[in-house]
């Protein structure tokens, strides 16, 4: 900030954060009641079957057993005992999955679960900029990235920054504004306007995150960053299209399968179980696809078997919207076994159940509210915006 611009409180803005990101990631890990915990960041939410196997037998034998699948497409690790950091490291290290440790917690990114390849490349690209750059570190652990194929599933996830897939070429939207960039450019525009939100965030002065949290009014020069990548970007009126919502489980076209994970967490048996497949795509609404089957009879052969596995396949099940915070025993706050007492509701909105008011992994949009009480029970009611 330039030594004459008047302090934030002067302007009357409030200083929104006073303390550093504590996100934990697979580094710093998060002291819970039923041990630590690490959340993995996984930017293209692409898994390899041997990714597959080296995580299940790392939750087996320093977790839990479990894993937990979050809103972001992440996947965390539970219950990890004292001294299990360096030996889950290593673990992140052999597979593949910790590229750069200064930069572990930086690698938000949600990707459109059925994406081709062009769109899935972005991805990966856009990953590999934002570990190549010294300043991207100074990104807070929530700022998220969405790299959407066009079908607007992850750009309705209130994303920082997104890469549009569009018929003209591929839009770049953030704080509100839209430019149409070349396809080779996408990754690099994505990585710019993150820049220009730090730029703004820090002349704002006010411990901004998010690019909503920045004040009213706040300019965020994404077109002068782009100038200085080099950058040619057209800005457009955004074209705004219905989301189309998560991919539904069951079979996709004719060779893809879809699943969902029960309350978003899946024993490491389950884990295993998504193998044999070329790849498994985790999304973030807690479930998992597994692209490119021979043909239909082998797709619907293996969702058959991941439904015995205990995963949801079908579009009628009563479990499908039904979300749980992780409650008791894992969180000291909670007032009940919150994972033990979930229960499908009647009703067209989602249902979430929380231990306490934080409502921790709360779904978006408008939803049914449990929240445990210290009486032993809960109280409904309905929250959200339909914004
Ligand atoms: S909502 Fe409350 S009880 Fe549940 S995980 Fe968050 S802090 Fe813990």
């Amino acid at each position: 900030m330039p030594p004459s611009s008047p302090k934030p409180q002067d302007r009357g803005e409030a200083h929104i954060r006073d303390r550093g990101d504590a996100c934990p990631g697979a580094l710093r890990l998060h002291r819970a009641d039923d041990g630590a915990l690490a959340r993995l960041r996984l930017p293209t939410g692409v898994l390899t079957p041997r990714q597959v196997l080296l995580l299940a037998d790392a939750s087996d034998r320093l977790g839990d057993g479990h894993l937990s699948l979050t809103s972001r497409g992440n996947l965390e690790l539970r219950g990890l005992g004292e001294g299990c950091g360096l030996g889950l490291a290593d673990v992140l290290r052999e597979a593949g999955l910790l590229p750069s440790e200064r930069h572990e917690r930086v690698r938000n990114m949600v990707v459109s679960p059925l994406a081709g390849p062009d769109v899935q490349a972005w991805a990966a690209r856009l990953d590999e900029l934002l570990c190549a750059e010294d300043w991207t570190p100074e990104l807070s652990g929530r700022f998220l990235f969405a790299v959407d194929d066009g079908r607007g599933d992850v750009a309705a996830l209130s994303p920082d920054v997104t890469l549009l897939a569009a018929a003209d070429g591929p839009l770049l939207r953030v704080a509100d504004r839209t430019y149409r960039v070349a396809a080779a450019d996408a990754p690099r525009a994505a990585l710019a306007a993150a820049e220009a939100f730090l730029a703004a965030a820090r002349e704002a002065g006010t411990g901004a995150w998010r690019v909503r949290e920045l004040p009213p009014g706040q300019d965020v020069d994404v077109t002068g960053h782009l100038r200085r990548a080099a950058i040619a970007a057209e800005p457009v009126p955004d074209s705004v299209r219905a989301p189309s919502g998560p991919p539904p489980p069951g079979v996709i076209g004719d060779d893809t399968v879809s699943v969902l994970a029960r309350l978003g967490r899946v024993t490491s048996a389950q884990f295993r179980a998504l193998l044999p497949a070329e790849e498994v795509r985790v999304t973030p609404w807690r479930g998992f696809v597994l692209p490119r089957f021979a043909d239909r009879a082998s797709a619907e052969e293996r969702l058959r078997a991941l439904g015995e596995a205990g995963f949801l396949t079908r579009t009628d099940s009563p479990w499908i919207g039904v979300t749980a915070c992780t409650g008791r025993p894992g969180c000291a706050k909670s007032l009940s076994d919150v994972r033990a007492d979930a229960r499908p509701r009647e009703g067209a909105l989602p249902v979430h159940w929380s231990g306490c008011a934080r409502r921790c992994g709360h779904p978006q949009g408008t939803w049914t509210d449990m929240v445990a009480t210290a009486e032993g029970a809960y109280q409904m009611t309905v929250q959200g915006s339909t914004r």
